[in-house]
C-alpha cells in the first residue's frame, strides 16, 4: 500500500473511539496491559487497532476466530514494539490461529518453533505467516509473570527474521550496539547451554539453549515476564534488551 494511503487509513481507524468490549478484554485477559502506565496503555490501544486492521487473520478449519481473540494476540505483539521506531512487524502479513498444539506441515522451513514433543505451540516463518495455538495464547496472556508467552516468543522470532536471516540478532537501532550484542549474547547463551547441560535451575528457560535464535526469543519472554529476576541475575543481558526494546520492564513491574 502507498504510504499516504496507509497513513490516511490509520488516521481513520484511530479517529474512532476504542471499543468498550476490547477495553474489557485487555483488562481481563492481557496481564502485561495491567503493568503499563496510562500513556503506554493509550499507545498500545492505538498500535493494536492498526495491527488488527492491517494483518490478515485466519482460523484453521472451523475454528471461530473472534475479535476478542485478535485483541489478545495484537496486544501482546504490540507490547514488544511499543517503544520501537517505525513499524518493525510490517513484514508479518498473516496470523493463523490453531485451537491447540498442532503438527507444522513444513518442518524444514520453520526456523522458530516452540516444541512440545513434535507438535508446536507456535511457529514463525521467514517471509511467511505466524501460527499460534489459541489455548497457549490465552493461558500465557493471562499470567504475565511465568516467563512464558507464545506471542512474545514468535513475534521476537519475526523481529529476528526482519533481514531474512534467523540468528538471534535482529536489526539493532544503533550501530554501536552490535559489538555489545555479539559479546553479551554469546556469553549468556553459552552460560545457559552449560547450566542446562548440568540440569541447573535458571531464570531463563532452558529452551533458550537450543540455538542463538531461540535464546533471543526466550530471553525476550524473560525480559517482559520476569524482568526483575533477569536484571538481578543477568544485568548485562537485561540492559542490552532494554536498549533494544527501549522499555524498562523491571521498573515497570516493580511499580505495578
Ligand atoms: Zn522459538
Amino acid at each position: 500500500m502507498f504510504g499516504f494511503l496507509r497513513a490516511r487509513r490509520r488516521r481513520k481507524i484511530l479517529a474512532e473511539p476504542f471499543p468498550a468490549e476490547w477495553q474489557a478484554v485487555l483488562h481481563r485477559e492481557v496481564g502485561l496491559y495491567g503493568q503499563l502506565d496510562s500513556g503506554e496503555r493509550s499507545a498500545l490501544r492505538d498500535d493494536l487497532r492498526v495491527f488488527i486492521a492491517e494483518k490478515g487473520w485466519e482460523g484453521v478449519k472451523d475454528f471461530d476466530l473472534t475479535e476478542p481473540m485478535k485483541v489478545i494476540v495484537a496486544a501482546n505483539a504490540c507490547v514488544l514494539t511499543l517503544a520501537m521506531d517505525g513499524d518493525p512487524l510490517r513484514h508479518v502479513r498473516t496470523i493463523i490461529i490453531q485451537p491447540d498444539v498442532y503438527v507444522p506441515p513444513q518442518p524444514r522451513v520453520q526456523d522458530g518453533i516452540a516444541h512440545t514433543g513434535g507438535s508446536a505451540t507456535g511457529t514463525a516463518y521467514v517471509h511467511g505467516p505466524i501460527v499460534l495455538s489459541w489455548r497457549h495464547i490465552l493461558h500465557n496472556s493471562r499470567d504475565p509473570h511465568d516467563g512464558r508467552n507464545v506471542v512474545l516468543h514468535e513475534f521476537a522470532h519475526q523481529l529476528d527474521m526482519t533481514g531474512g536471516v534467523v540468528d538471534g540478532t535482529p536489526p539493532l537501532p544503533r550501530r554501536d550496539l552490535y559489538p555489545a550484542w555479539r559479546r553479551i549474547m554469546t556469553a549468556e547463551y553459552e552460560q545457559l547451554v552449560q547450566a542446562a547441560g548440568h540440569g541447573m535451575r535458571t531464570v531463563i528457560d532452558h529452551y533458550g539453549a537450543t540455538n542463538p535464535a531461540e535464546f533471543f526469543a526466550v530471553s525476550t519472554e524473560c525480559f517482559f515476564e520476569r524482568p526483575v529476576l533477569m536484571r538481578e541475575h543477568h544485568p548485562e543481558l537485561y540492559e542490552l534488551l532494554r536498549a533494544y526494546y527501549r522499555q524498562d520492564t523491571a521498573r515497570r513491574a516493580e511499580r505495578a
